[in-house]
């Protein structure tokens, strides 16, 4: 067989500048990372369940080094850290554990419009099977309001689900609050950190969260594992498990455990508990220059969500009369970051969470997510503000609404009419 080398496409893979600006999807791995996992692969093969020779007990003691890594970086105990495959199975176990295990007290759950797909449709799933879900709307800062929320409780409530931080507009909730309305109704208070843990600091103990999902690869980790945080005391919390098997994680969750991803897991919770404040006062110089940048450059620029309650490394923008997609089509092959569309069926659809804000869909699909991490440079965040002004300049002097703002015509007054 011939195999045909194209020398053009070997060329621009090698001068193309690319730019990951796209750390809430996943972050890269950090070398530290992946240098303390390696070992687990081959020279130390053990199963952390097998009890009877030393390559269990080596398998074990990582295990339980991970664990403590871990535990430390949020202010638990290592009993509470319940090991999963990633933050998508600690929110389903979470909720359907709790809903399950708590289902004498009662049935009704309490979350938000804005929160991630692993909660939301845990909990549709939930509603299947006799739930009572009330789902919070967030002001136009992405904030839930506290006197709406401690409302919304009843005596059947038995869990309330809401992030520390909002994988799309980086918005933070006031959790501490949350947590003090929770202890005062006696309900447990869930909340998905995975935006948040590894970044700005988060305690569950201190901000009264008895359950916290979190997951390694948003957090300079693996891909594959997470966990997690179960109270276990004042109160101590059960979860029923949703993997029935040998009984690994007391119990909570079967399974033979991902011995080098915990490995890695624990080696980037002990990293972000040493360099977390450094490089998040980096990593918000850096957005906020990018921010600035691009706000100098263009006009119609507007940032979505609370700008004092925000993760350091990310800015949710909307680039008016410009279409997010298309926009990122003009620049894709060289920077990485996502739009606010999303791809369900066929069509694209705006954001639900810039929707639950209050955007209109036009500003919705205008809307670019940067999410910057501790392997962004200065560079990055130059190079990202010139092609972007480049994207959106191009965009617009195509576009037949641009010219008519530019022009003065009011586009509200306009009848648009369908084809
Ligand atoms: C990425 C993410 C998840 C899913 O995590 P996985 O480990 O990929 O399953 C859940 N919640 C939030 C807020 C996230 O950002």
């Amino acid at each position: 067989m011939q195999i045909e080398i194209c020398y053009l496409c070997i060329i621009k893979l090698l001068v193309l500048k690319k730019v990951y600006l796209d750390n809430n999807a996943t972050t890269p791995c950090d070398p530290r990372v992946v240098e303390a996992m390696l070992p687990y692969f081959y020279e130390h093969p053990g199963n952390a369940a097998s009890r009877s020779h030393p390559f269990g007990w080596e398998a074990e003691d990582a295990v339980d080094i991970a664990r403590q890594q871990i535990a430390e970086l949020i202010g638990a105990d290592e009993k509470e850290i319940i090991f999963t495959s990633g933050a998508t199975e600690a929110d389903n176990l979470a909720l359907k554990g709790v809903f399950e295990m708590y289902s004498r007290k009662g049935n009704h759950i309490i979350t938000a419009t804005t929160e991630h797909k692993a909660v939301l449709d845990s909990c549709k799933k939930l509603e299947k099977l006799g739930a009572e879900i009330t789902y919070l709307e967030v002001g136009s800062d992405g904030r839930v309001d506290l006197a709406t929320l401690e409302a919304a409780i009843r005596p059947t409530t038995i869990v309330l689900s809401i992030m520390w931080a909002n994988n799309e507009t980086g918005v933070i909730q006031p959790i501490k609050e949350i947590g003090d309305i929770c202890a005062k109704h006696g309900i447990l208070f869930m909340s998905d950190a995975t935006q948040a843990v590894g970044k700005i600091p988060v305690n569950p103990r201190e901000n009264g969260v008895h359950l916290m999902a979190f997951s390694a690869h948003k957090m300079y980790g693996p891909k594959g594992v997470g966990a997690l945080y179960v109270s276990r005391k004042d109160p101590r919390v059960k979860v029923t498990a949703q993997m029935d098997g040998g009984g690994h994680e007391r119990g909570m969750r079967s399974g033979t455990l991902n011995v080098p991803g915990i490995v890695g897991f624990g080696k980037a919770a002990e990293i972000a508990r040493l360099e977390m404040a450094k490089d998040a006062e980096r990593v918000s110089k850096m957005r906020d220059r990018l921010e600035l940048g691009l706000k100098n450059a263009l006009e119609e620029v507007y940032i979505n969500g609370n700008r004092e309650h925000r993760m350091p490394h990310v800015t949710n923008m909307s680039f008016k009369h410009v279409e997010g997609e298309g926009l990122m089509m003009t620049f894709n092959q060289n920077i990485a970051l996502s739009s606010g569309s999303a791809c369900t069926s066929a069509s694209l659809e705006p954001s639900y969470v810039l929707v639950a804000l209050g955007l209109g869909d036009d500003l919705a699909h205008s809307s670019l997510r940067f999410s910057l991490g501790r392997f962004n440079t200065e560079e990055d965040v130059d190079f990202a503000i010139k092609s972007i002004t480049e994207g959106v300049n191009h965009m617009r002097n195509l576009s037949p609404i641009w010219e008519m703002y530019k022009d003065g015509v009011d586009l509200n007054s306009i009848q648009w009419e369908a084809h």
